[in-house]
């Protein structure tokens, strides 16, 4: 049977809850458990996949093909494993749930209400995950602020869940904050307290409190906080900014919360952490040798959350590359021919961003245009890769009128248009071509040095594609056509021979880029870019050197 750890969050939004959770199961399974994570999100949203990145943040894709929270992201990023629908529940969710099983009679005489069918279906949900006999421990992450109105049934759920399970099969951790008064000079506990007793309130009594703080806790502070809240003084847990989020599993393991949580679950007969691929990774992230510039361009570049597993696919391939990656951020909106060098220089690589709808698309083909030309290294993601096509046939083809159908319906040459089975549908929830499907790769291309296998699986989420009468057009001009679905025959990768590195993909590889498999094409770019460097420094030094 699984065991059950619930963190919560309080004082504030955006404490890390997510980081916590995932480096607590980290060291879990460092010491041998088998663990997963799921989130648990209180708006009405079925999905996070109808929000707007600004609202939200990137939407996360399973294998299954779920549209989740990038919390989710976290969790595999950290552990290493696929996450899946099951993994992320709504508020939206439980209630639709409820609604269809009332609407089919399965609750016929009976008042559908929160308490219990709303409650019954959030803990159904919370501990299906642990019935699969798969996991020792299930961490259910819930979102939003302990006191926000929305988040009650679920903190409701979990006091019957406490109530109803034995002692040992819970856990329930909260985050919360621990503020600096710089006219004070003092940190404050009083937020805690009070977010405390409001968990209390409503019927959960926290086991082990973890205080985001920018300074460390004294053992005064921490025997107050303990006092106060009613915990053990060894269950107050220092969690100190840390300068990334992949140092948080060890300042974890040096504060012992696994071993609270252990002891708390009565689980004995583990290992000592085996943490050494993690530290081998954190020392080439920390001392790296080189280090590049690559342009991100997109358009919701103000929120660094919109575009989270391609920064953090950076972090792993810079450090499998033993190179800091510096990404800066370019706006498309503001490129045109005239300034599209000055945009761009300095930049070792550029990356086109995934997106949707036609704001800033000219300056991102313009952008491209100059990476083909100019020997860039360009990478392109799902819409990165659509411009890339459209700028391939406007400038090389000669197709000047070239275009998706996306941004401009009436285009007399649609290079990419929309794909056979999404014509029809119009509704917008979970409707697009969504997780993972098979790419064939053609042998000797790039892509094939790159992955080193012939059938690859990579993560979806787009409704138009690359449109297969002009593909012949394409490859007669030098553009390769390396990954294709096996069974649609679908365009999955392109390249161009010759350019350094030229990629563009209809699929997200950074979706499966993790701490201990960092996605090929990331890395692979990092290294052209460092080589792109490299040759920028020698022609230069070479140049002074003529000067002299
Ligand atoms: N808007 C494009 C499409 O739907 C690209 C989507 C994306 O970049 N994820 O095909």
């Amino acid at each position: 049977m699984s065991k059950y750890i619930f963190v919560t969050g309080g004082v504030t939004s955006s404490l890390g809850k997510g980081i916590i959770a995932a480096s607590l199961a980290k060291l879990l399974q460092a010491r041998g458990l088998r663990v997963t994570i799921q989130k648990f999100d209180p708006y009405i949203n079925v999905d996070p996949g109808t929000l707007n990145p600004y609202e939200h943040g990137e939407c996360y894709v399973t294998e299954d093909g779920a549209e989740t929270d990038l919390d989710l992201g976290h969790y595999e990023r950290f552990l290493n494993i696929f996450t899946s629908q099951a993994n992320n529940v709504t508020t939206g969710r439980i209630y639709q749930t409820v609604i269809n099983k009332e609407r089919e009679g399965a609750y016929l005489g009976k008042t559908v209400q929160v308490v219990p069918h709303i409650t019954d279906e959030i803990k159904r949900r919370m501990m299906e995950l642990g019935k699969t006999g798969l996991y020792d421990v299930v961490i259910t992450e819930l979102g939003g602020t302990v006191g926000d109105i929305e988040s009650l049934p679920f903190v409701e759920a979990v006091r019957q869940l406490q109530w109803e399970l034995p002692d040992e099969d819970t856990v329930v951790v909260h985050l919360t904050l621990i503020p600096y008064l710089k006219a004070a000079k003092e940190l404050k506990t009083k937020p805690t307290q009070h977010s405390v007793k409001m968990l209390s309130e409503e019927g959960v009594h926290p086991d082990v409190i973890v205080c985001r703080t920018e300074r460390p806790l004294t053992p005064d502070l921490r025997r107050k906080i303990a006092l106060f809240c009613n915990v053990k003084q060894e269950a107050v847990i220092e969690a100190a900014d840390a300068p990334t989020i992949y140092e948080v599993p060890l300042a974890m393991l040096r504060e012992k919360l696994d071993l609270i949580c252990l002891k708390k679950m009565n689980i004995t007969g583990f290992n000592e952490p085996d943490l050494s691929k993690w530290k081998e990774f954190l020392d080439k992230l920390n001392y790296p040798k080189n280090k590049v510039t690559i342009g991100l361009i997109g358009k919701y570049l103000e929120l660094q959350d919109a575009y989270k597993s391609i920064l953090e696919s950076f972090i792993h391939a810079g450090a499998m590359n033993e190179c800091q990656v510096q990404v800066a951020n370019v706006h498309s909106e503001f490129i045109t021919e005239d300034n599209v060098a000055e945009k761009l220089a300095g930049l070792d690589g550029l990356l086109v961003a995934p997106g949707f709808g036609h704001r800033g698309v000219e300056g991102k083909i313009t952008a491209v245009k100059y990476a083909r030309e100019n020997g860039l290294p360009f990478f392109g993601i799902c819409l990165g890769m659509q411009m890339a096509a459209i700028e391939y046939a406007r400038n090389v083809l000669g197709l000047k009128d070239a275009h998706s159908t996306e941004m401009n319906p009436d285009t007399t040459d649609p290079v990419i248009d929309l794909m056979d089975e999404q014509k029809k549908i119009t509704a917008k929830g979970g409707t697009m071509r969504l997780g993972s499907y098979a790419c064939e790769i053609k042998p000797g291309s790039l892509a094939f040095k790159i992955y080193g296998q012939e059938m690859i699986s990579e993560r979806h989420r787009h409704r138009w594609e690359f449109n297969n009468k002009y593909l012949e057009q394409f490859e007669n001009a030098g553009m390769v056509a390396s990954g294709k679905n096996p069974g649609s025959n679908l365009v999955e990768i392109i390249e161009l021979p010759g350019h350094p590195f030229f990629i563009g993909v209809q699929y997200h590889p950074e979706l499966k880029s993790t701490v201990e498999s960092p996605a090929p094409l990331f890395v692979h770019f990092i290294e052209a870019a460092k080589i792109f460097n490299e040759k920028k420094s020698a022609a230069k030094s070479s140049l002074s050197g003529a000067l002299i």
